[in-house]
């Protein structure tokens, strides 16, 4: 079941009518179900539980805070990109022996402050950022374990602009120039190699593409002859956002794991992002117009392409469905569109849709993953709120951006 959902025609966030919400809260806000966070990262635990994965969850696809606590209780480590994500993990009590730490371009501060934490691993990306942190540990008279990046070369067939693991994309090492750089870390007196790390890029619904990249990591710890003390597999398990898509089958996922760890003694790190915060959310905005167009009904939310840039970015399709349907009347032709200026400042197309009129609300669907996240001022809009329900209590976990911290900036 999702948390999430009509339910005679009423929209419901876990037993909250999303009509009591919009009398409390203005629009636009994020709305976020407690119980299917819960439910995601237990589904997720329970998927793999015969290997016994460290999950860092990947703060980038939602840095709430409060949505990281709550994870944190959960047992939730945190795979962090950037000295604000480390912080925040951090702020949010997660265990720093759980925080893995991925990214192209760490800086020193970045990686000094990694260090400083004593965070599981640094993912290593290039041999000169191999260099970097072997001199910045020797500095401050540390041995830092670090990881290593494999650029598979495997192909997620997901949207080029979120795929990561083909040979073209900027991130992680080659298959030789990953060997070369194990060789040559093993011989840098202040890091410890404890780690090979792959992630091939998000919303990734077909197993075959992470089955190719176990076969390549058992080609690389062959050829390495090194046993890796952390296999980091990363994340970009898809989920489904249209009604016939499917997501990927976690339980199938764990015995290919399972199968891989046979012989080692390697520990698993996933750091599922969108497949534990995806479906969590809906984007709750007003319609303020409707203006007949060329035979379409534009529906002109209050919500745009800064509180979720989504479809404009990647053409991601995200559904809409209305605070309250009308089973009866139906509206034809309409396209969603924010009031940005901008062409592309639109969500959806839908040749029929529940009878709507100005003023109503609709909620845009399973934006918890990459939403807030990528908010932005674009406009000079402020970033709206967020709002947790919880079985029958609702609390605000991020206040709306005050018009004046934009205005005097
Ligand atoms: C973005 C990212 C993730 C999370 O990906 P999802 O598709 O949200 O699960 C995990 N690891 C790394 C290195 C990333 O960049």
């Amino acid at each position: 079941m999702n948390y999430i959902r009509l339910k005679k025609n009423n929209l419901l966030v876990d037993n909250i009518s999303a009509s009591s919400l919009v009398k409390k809260y203005k629009t636009p806000f994020y709305c976020y179900s407690y119980s299917q966070l819960k439910k995601n990262f237990y589904d997720f635990v329970t998927a793999f539980k015969s290997i016994k994965p460290i999950v860092c969850f990947s703060v980038k696809s939602n840095p709430n805070i409060a949505l990281l606590r709550e994870l944190k209780k959960m047992g939730s480590g945190a795979d962090v990109v950037s000295i604000g994500e480390l912080l925040k993990a951090i702020k949010a009590g997660i265990n720093t022996k759980k925080i893995v730490f991925s990214g192209v371009g760490k800086t020193e501060e970045e990686i000094r402050k990694a260090i400083e934490k004593n965070i599981l691993l640094i993912n290593i990306e290039s041999e000169s950022e191999a260099i970097q942190i072997n001199k910045i540990s020797k500095k401050m008279s540390k041995i830092t374990s670090v990881g290593v990046r494999l650029n598979p070369n495997v192909v997620g067939k997901t949207n080029k602009k979120i795929s990561t693991g083909s040979k073209d994309d900027k991130f992680g090492l080659n298959f030789n120039d990953c060997i070369n750089l194990c060789k040559k870390i093993n011989k840098m007196k202040n890091l410890k190699l404890d780690g090979l790390s792959v992630h091939i890029g998000s919303q990734i619904t077909n197993i075959k593409p992470f089955k190719q990249v176990l076969v390549i990591i058992n080609k690389i710890i062959k050829k390495s002859k090194i046993n890796f003390k952390f296999i980091d597999l990363g994340g970009g398990m898809g989920i489904s956002y249209a009604n016939n898509e499917k997501k990927l089958d976690l339980n199938q996922y764990a015995k290919l794991v399972k199968k891989f760890l046979k012989k080692k003694k390697s520990q698993i790190i996933f750091e599922p992002g969108r497949s534990i915060v995806g479906n969590t959310s809906a984007l709750i905005s007003k319609i303020i117009y409707i203006k007949k167009s060329n035979k379409k009904n534009l529906v002109i939310l209050d919500a745009g392409m800064n509180d979720l840039i989504r479809p404009a970015l990647y053409k991601a399709h995200h559904k809409i469905i209305p605070l309250k349907k009308n089973n009866k009347q139906i509206l034809r032709n309409i396209e969603f569109v924010g009031p940005i200026c901008e062409s592309s400042d639109k969500f959806l197309n839908q040749k029929n849709f529940s009878k709507i009129y100005e003023g109503d609300f609709v909620a845009i669907t399973d934006v918890g993953a990459y939403g807030m996240s990528l908010a932005s001022n674009y406009n000079t809009r402020p970033k709206v709120a967020e709002v947790m329900v919880s079985g029958s209590k609702h609390k605000l976990i991020k206040k709306r951006q005050s018009l004046e911290s934009l205005v005097n900036s």
